[in-house]
C-alpha cells in the first residue's frame, strides 16, 4: 500500500512535482519525513501539510470490508486456468489478490505453466479469459515467444486461427528482463503505472529464486538477513499489486536440498538431505497458494496442490505438449492427495521408472 505513488494518492499534479524534487514520490517517501520536511518541500503551510499527511495516511489505509462483500464478488476473484480440474479444486481458479507459487525441479514445465496462463489472460472473457494484458518478469532468459505461440495455436486452434489474434496476443504479453534482486525490485516498485497503462491482469514473476540465489551465498554472515529482507519487499510490494488491482501474481521457485534427512518419512525437524522449495521457510509463509510440480514416470508429471486457504491438499496428473499443461487424465474429476502436507515431503527432482511411492489418487 504504502509504496502507492502520490499522484495515485489524491494528491495534486502541480504538488507531485514539487515533492518530486525533494525525492518524496510515493506514499511511504512521504510519511517518513516529519510534518516539517514535507512543509518545507511543498512550500506550503503547516495546517496544509497535515491535511495533506492526512490525506495520504488514509488512502494507504487498509480499507474495511465484510465476508458478505467478499462472497458477492467471489467469481472475480479467481482466474480460471483453463484446466478445469485445477479449477475445480481450486474452487474456481489461480486466486486474485493473492501470490500464488510453483515450486519444482528444473524441466518440470514451471515456465510452461506461466506461458500457458498468459495466454489465457490475452483470451476474451467469452473463452474464458480476462481479456487483459501480461506483465511477465523473466529473470532466467527461459521467455519463448515462439513457445507461447505454439501454445496458443495448439490450446486454442479455432481463435488463434487468423494471425492477427496471435499477434494481438503477444503484443499484449509485456516481458521484462531483470537479471538482479535489485533489479527485480526496482521493476516491482515502478509496475503499478505501467499495470495501469497496459490493463494488467496478471503479473509473473518467473523466477523468483534465480536471482536471488545467484546473489546471496547463505553460509556467508549476514548474507542470510540481507536475503530475508530482500525478498520481504519483494514480497510485500507483490502483495500490495495483487491486492490494490485483484489480479493474480504467479511466481516460480526452484528446489533445494536439505542436509540432514534420514529415511524416506516426512521432513521432521533435524532431518534432510530431503528436496524441499528453495528459499526457506520466511518466505514459505509469503505465498498464499503454493503447487508443487514433480516427476512420475515418462512423460508424466504431477502438480500437488500444497498450500491453499479454499483447497485441500490435491494431487493432479499432468503431461507437455504443444497446447502446454494438460490434464487430460483427471480432466472434471477431484483429485485428492491422501498423506499428510506434501510440502514436508520430498520433491521428486528426476525422472524415476518406480512409481509405487508416488502420492496415491482417489479416485
Ligand atoms: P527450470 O527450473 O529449469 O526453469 P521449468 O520447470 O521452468 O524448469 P520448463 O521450461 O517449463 O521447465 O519445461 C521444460 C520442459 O517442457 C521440457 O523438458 C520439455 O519436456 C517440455 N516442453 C517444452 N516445449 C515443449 C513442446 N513444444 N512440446 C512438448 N513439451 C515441451
Ligand atoms: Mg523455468
Amino acid at each position: 500500500m504504502a509504496s502507492r505513488m502520490l499522484k495515485r494518492a489524491g494528491i495534486s499534479p502541480e504538488l507531485c512535482e514539487q515533492l518530486k524534487r525533494h525525492k518524496i514520490e510515493s506514499c511511504k517517501d512521504l510519511l517518513t519525513h516529519t510534518a516539517f520536511e514535507v512543509m518545507y518541500a511543498a512550500g506550503l503551510s503547516y495546517q496544509k501539510t497535515l491535511g495533506i499527511l492526512e490525506t495520504v495516511s488514509k488512502v494507504i489505509a487498509p480499507p474495511l470490508t465484510t465476508a458478505l462483500e467478499l462472497w458477492k464478488h467471489y467469481s472475480d476473484s479467481c482466474f480460471s486456468t483453463s484446466l478445469p480440474a485445477l479449477d475445480k479444486v481450486l474452487r474456481g481458479g489461480i486466486p486474485c489478490g493473492a501470490i500464488t507459487e510453483v515450486t519444482g525441479p528444473f524441466g518440470c514445465g514451471k515456465t510452461q505453466l506461466c506461458m500457458m496462463l498468459s495466454v489465457v489472460t490475452t483470451l476474451p472473457k467469452e473463452l474464458g479469459g480476462l481479456d487483459r494484458s501480461v506483465i511477465y518478469i523473466d529473470t532466467e532468459s527461459a521467455f519463448s515467444a515462439e513457445r507461447l505461440v505454439e501454445i496458443a495455436q495448439n490450446r486454442f486452434p479455432d481463435y488463434f486461427s487468423s494471425q492477427e489474434k496471435v499477434l494481438q496476443m503477444a503484443g499484449r504479453v509485456h516481458i521484462f528482463r531483470e537479471m538482479t534482486c535489485q533489479d527485480v525490485l526496482c521493476r516491482l516498485e515502478k509496475l503499478e503505472e505501467i499495470l495501469i497503462s497496459t490493463r494488467a491482469g496478471l503479473i509473473i514473476l518467473d523466477s523468483i529464486a534465480s536471482v536471488v540465489r545467484k546473489e546471496f551465498d547463505t553460509t556467508l554472515p549476514g548474507n542470510l538477513i540481507h536475503r530475508s529482507k530482500l525478498l520481504g519487499q519483494q514480497a510485500t510490494t507483490l502483495k500490495y499489486l495483487a491486492h490494490q488491482f485483484n489480479i493474480p501474481v504467479v511466481l516460480t521457485n526452484q528446489i533445494t536440498t536439505q542436509i540432514g534427512h534420514q529415511g524416506s518419512g516426512p521432513l521432521t525437524e533435524g532431518d534432510s538431505g530431503i528436496v524441499t522449495a528453495a528459499l526457506g521457510n520466511t518466505w514459505s509463509h509469503s505465498v498464499n497458494t503454493r503447487f508443487i510440480v514433480q516427476y512420475v514416470d515418462g512423460l508424466q508429471r504431477q502438480l500437488l496442490v500444497a498450500k491453499s486457504p479454499v483447497a485441500p491438499f490435491a494431487v493432479l496428473n499432468y503431461t507437455i505438449q504443444k497446447e502446454g499443461i494438460c490434464m487430460n487424465g483427471n480432466d472434471g474429476e477431484e483429485t485428492f492427495y491422501e498423506g499428510t502436507d506434501p510440502s514436508l515431503q520430498p520433491i521428486r527432482e528426476v525422472l524415476v521408472l518406480r512409481t509405487s511411492a508416488v502420492p496415491t489418487l482417489a479416485t
